[in-house]
C-alpha cells in the first residue's frame, strides 16, 4: 500500500485518513488548524442531508455513515449519540427523499406539531458532539499509525507523497483551482443542556431556519445559512433572533445559560467533489464540498476515497 497525504484535519480529512490507514496505507494528515478550530467543530452534528448534492450519491453516502454512526453510538467515548427528534415541515410538498434511508421514520402526530406547522417526521438518527468526536477520530487515527503535521499547504505538488487526498473544506478550491466552492455562513449558540434529548429542525420557519440539537452537556441552537457570506465574526443580533426562534419551539430553553458560540462557513458546491485526477505524476483524490452535511456524509465519502486511492 502506498504513501498518502491527506490535506485537511476536519471531519472529512480525519475520516478519510482513518479509513485509508485501516486499508493498509501509510497516511500523513497535513492541516493548518487544530481539529477544534475547523468548521467541523462548529457543526451541530445532526445526521441530516442539507445543502449537498447530487441527491443519489448523497443518500448513498448518508446511509453508509448512518450505519457506521449507529455502531459508534454504542461506544461510550466517541461523542456519538442516537437520538429521536422531529423535522418540521411548513410547506405542502416537503422533500422526504432522506427518509428512505432512515429505518424508523413516522409522521408526527398533530399534538407533536407547533402551531402553523403543517406536518413533520419523527425519527431517530445520530447526533454527534463534534468537538468530542473529532478528538476521538484523531486518537483513533493515531492508534492505527496515521502521522500528523501542522502546516499550511500551498500546492499539493509541494507534498512528497505520490497520492494526495484534498479534504481541505472551503480551502480546497484554492488548492486544486476550483472556483465553484462558496461559503454559506452559519452561526450557532450552545446552551447548557437542561436535560433534553429530543432534537428539532424547522428549516422552513418564515422567521429563519431554527434548530435545537441536544448533545451531551450542551444544546446547539441555530441557525443561519447566508450564502456567499464569508465573515466569521459573531453577531449578537443574529444570536438573539436565533434564540427567539428556538425558544418558541423549545420553551424549556428560555433563560438557559450560554456555554459557547461559534460561526462557521459551510463549503458549498453544486455537487460534492469526489474524484481522482493525475497531475504531473501525482494522484490527486478530491473529497470536498460537503455543504451542510460533512458529518452526515463522512463515512460514505471516506469509503469512496479508499476505492479511488487504489492499492
Ligand atoms: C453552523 C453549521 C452547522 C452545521 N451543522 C451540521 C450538521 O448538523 N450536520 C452535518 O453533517 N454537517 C453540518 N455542518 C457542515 C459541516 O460542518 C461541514 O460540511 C464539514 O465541517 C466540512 O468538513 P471538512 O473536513 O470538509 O472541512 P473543515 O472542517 O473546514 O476542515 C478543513 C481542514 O482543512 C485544513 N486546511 C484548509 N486549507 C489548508 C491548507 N492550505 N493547508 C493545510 N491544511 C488546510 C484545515 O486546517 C482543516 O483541518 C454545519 C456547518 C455549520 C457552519
Amino acid at each position: 500500500m502506498g504513501d498518502i497525504a491527506v490535506v485537511g484535519g476536519g471531519v472529512i480529512g480525519l475520516t478519510c485518513a482513518l479509513r485509508l490507514a485501516e486499508a493498509g496505507h501509510r497516511v500523513e494528515v497535513v492541516a493548518d488548524r487544530a481539529p477544534g478550530d475547523t468548521v467541523s467543530a462548529v457543526a451541530g452534528g445532526l445526521w441530516f442531508p442539507y445543502l449537498a448534492a447530487p441527491a443519489d450519491a448523497v443518500l448513498r453516502w448518508a446511509r453508509e455513515s448512518l450505519d457506521r454512526f449507529a455502531e459508534l453510538a454504542a461506544m461510550p467515548t466517541t461523542g456519538v449519540f442516537w437520538r429521536e427528534g422531529i423535522v418540521l415541515h411548513r410547506a405542502d410538498d416537503p422533500d422526504l427523499a432522506w427518509t428512505a434511508v432512515v429505518p424508523d421514520c413516522r409522521a408526527a402526530r398533530p399534538d407533536e406539531l407547533p402551531e402553523g406547522v403543517a406536518s413533520g417526521v419523527v425519527c431517530s438518527v445520530p447526533v454527534v458532539d463534534t468537538a468530542a468526536y473529532l478528538g476521538w477520530l484523531a486518537a483513533r487515527c493515531a492508534r492505527v499509525g496515521v502521522a500528523f503535521r501542522r502546516a499550511h499547504v500551498v500546492r499539493p505538488a509541494d507534498l512528497p507523497q505520490p497520492t494526495v487526498v484534498v479534504a481541505a473544506g472551503l480551502a480546497s478550491g484554492v488548492l486544486v483551482g476550483d472556483p465553484t466552492l462558496e461559503p454559506v455562513r452559519g452561526q450557532v449558540v450552545r446552551l447548557a443542556n437542561p436535560g433534553l434529548t429530543r432534537w428539532v429542525v424547522d428549516d422552513d420557519n418564515p422567521a429563519g431556519m431554527a434548530y435545537a440539537i441536544p448533545r451531551g452537556h450542551d444544546v446547539v441552537c441555530g441557525g443561519t445559512a447566508d450564502r456567499g457570506e464569508s465573515g466569521t465574526a459573531h453577531d449578537p443580533d443574529v444570536e438573539r433572533a436565533v434564540l427567539d426562534r428556538v425558544v418558541a419551539l423549545v420553551p424549556e430553553l428560555r433563560g438557559v445559560p450560554v456555554v459557547s458560540r461559534a460561526v462557521g462557513l459551510r463549503p458549498v458546491r453544486p455537487s460534492v467533489r469526489l474524484d481522482r485526477v493525475t497531475v504531473a505524476g501525482q494522484a490527486l483524490v478530491s473529497c470536498y464540498g460537503h455543504g451542510g452535511s460533512g458529518v452526515t456524509l463522512s463515512w460514505g465519502c471516506a469509503a469512496d476515497v479508499v476505492g479511488l486511492a487504489g492499492p
